[in-house]
């Protein structure tokens, strides 16, 4: 017998009949005789139209009550799945993060996850019950006030549960069949991969992939424990994120009970693809210092006074000065949400930077090449820039990873820029990709 947690995603507990798929699902891994933990995401569009409501009361609504307000969303569709599940016959409880014992920092929004005491989890097993916990949620061990992990952070409360508790297979469900080469709602050409290393993976889902959650991900790999990404509308065998170098067996659908086992069960050692995808990002903003005195110190002023406010940058370029002037450009991204504040805190710090003016661009996309691979093949970035070149698309910031490469470009460009590089590595599957749900919101 294995303990298995499933999480189900939004767009998988959509509607009351999708509810009740989940519940069969759910209960056929128990009758197959599995211990089922399940983690759960609130319904369809639940969070994005709570943010919405939460806008529309209040221009900057405060961050405990944002907190106290999106974890609703989970509260339904937990009690709804168990309502359901009991209809089969089964037993099932409902937890929120704080009764799962999620324990966070105090960081609303995005609190990380310093401890997890799943007792009742536990208990409600022992009892026989399937347990139903919240996704995306936990409580402030400091002020005991119920947090969250930032959105698409029910992942990451299901990867922690499955360590906190030892089991045996992290199950994520989702409207796609697994991890694919790019997304398949702007690239219908997008294969669908089989296996993918942790590093792969961290580095797609930090530039905009969002079928993993960031954090679940360094979860994962911290813990070494595989991740199985699979659609919960179909019986395909999907996608694990695991280590470098690991043999695996997909066909068996779930793994041996035994830990040390996974690493050697029958299965073939698939060949290392030179790329495991493209991933593109319309999140971000970018800023332009203009005319900064190019002398020992400006950078260093400019950072730290980004810091103090609390953005966190991303790419980060620096023109060559020209002669005549002295003076130089500084460029970075950072995620649109802070955009406005790091216009603001630069123009507070006027003085002490010494600069001409600012500028700000929020139509911008930010897309990435990514794979293991390029640290031994040479002619990637050739290959990367033809295909861009080729799509008629002008680059505006290049930044670089040992197995990852960025472009800015303009936000209008995205699809043709993803559907080029895609395309120019040969990613590109025979059939169309199956989107089942989620309105891509
Ligand atoms: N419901 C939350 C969100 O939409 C958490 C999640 O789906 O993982 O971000
Ligand atoms: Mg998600």
């Amino acid at each position: 017998m294995s303990l298995v947690v499933q999480k189900y995603g939004g767009s998988s507990v959509a509607d009351a009949d999708a509810v009740k798929r989940v519940a069969r699902r759910i209960v056929e891994t128990k009758k197959a005789g599995h211990q089922v933990v399940v983690v759960v995401s609130a319904m369809g569009d639940t969070t994005d139209n709570l943010v919405d409501l939460a806008n529309q009361v209040s221009p900057q609504p405060a961050a405990r009550e944002m907190d106290m307000l999106l974890t609703a969303g989970e509260r339904i569709s937990m009690a709804v799945l168990a309502m359901a599940i009991h209809d089969l016959g089964v037993q099932a409880h409902s937890y929120t993060g704080s009764q799962a014992g999620l324990i966070t920092d105090s960081k609303h929004g995005r609190a990380r996850i310093i401890d997890v005491t799943p007792g009742r989890i536990e208990a409600a097993l022992e009892a026989g019950a399937i347990p139903i916990v919240a996704g995306f949620q936990g409580v402030a061990q400091t002020t005991k006030d119920i947090t969250t992990l930032g959105r698409g952070g029910s992942d990451t409360t299901a990867v922690a549960l499955t360590a906190a508790l030892h089991a045996d297979v992290c199950e994520i469900y989702t409207d796609v069949d697994g991890i694919f080469t790019a997304d398949p709602r702007i690239a219908p050409t997008a294969r669908q991969v089989p296996r993918i290393t942790y590093e792969e993976m961290l580095e797609l889902a930090a530039n905009g992939a969002k079928v993993l959650h960031l954090r679940c991900v360094e979860y994962a790999r911290r813990f070494d424990m595989p991740i199985h990404v699979r659609s919960s509308f179909s019986a395909r065998p999907g996608t694990l994120v695991v280590s470098e170098g690991r043999t695996l067996d997909l066909a068996s659908g779930l793994f041996s009970a035994d830990r040390a086992a996974r690493t050697t069960i029958g299965g073939t050692t698939l060949e290392q693809p030179i790329i495991a995808g493209v991933a593109h990002d319309l999140g971000d903003a970018k800023v332009t210092v203009v005319g900064v005195p190019d002398k020992p110190g400006e950078a260093a002023a400019i950072f730290q006074t980004l810091a103090d406010a609390e953005i966190n940058l991303d790419m980060i370029v620096q023109n060559v000065s020209a002669a005549s002037t002295g003076r130089t450009d500084v460029t970075f991204t950072c995620p649109m949400g802070d955009g406005k504040k790091a216009l603001a805190a630069l123009e507070n710090a006027r003085d002490v930077v010494g600069f001409e003016s600012l500028l700000y661009d929020d139509q911008i996309a930010k897309v990435s090449l990514v794979g293991a691979g390029m640290r031994s093949h040479p002619g990637v970035s050739a290959t990367f820039f033809r295909a861009l070149a080729d799509a008629g698309v002008n680059v505006e910031m290049i930044s670089t990873s040992e197995i990852r490469i960025s472009v800015v470009t303009r936000a209008d460009d995205v699809e043709a820029s993803v559907q080029a590089v895609h395309s120019a590595f040969g990613l590109d599957a025979d059939g169309e990709a199956i989107v089942y749900g989620g309105t891509g919101r």
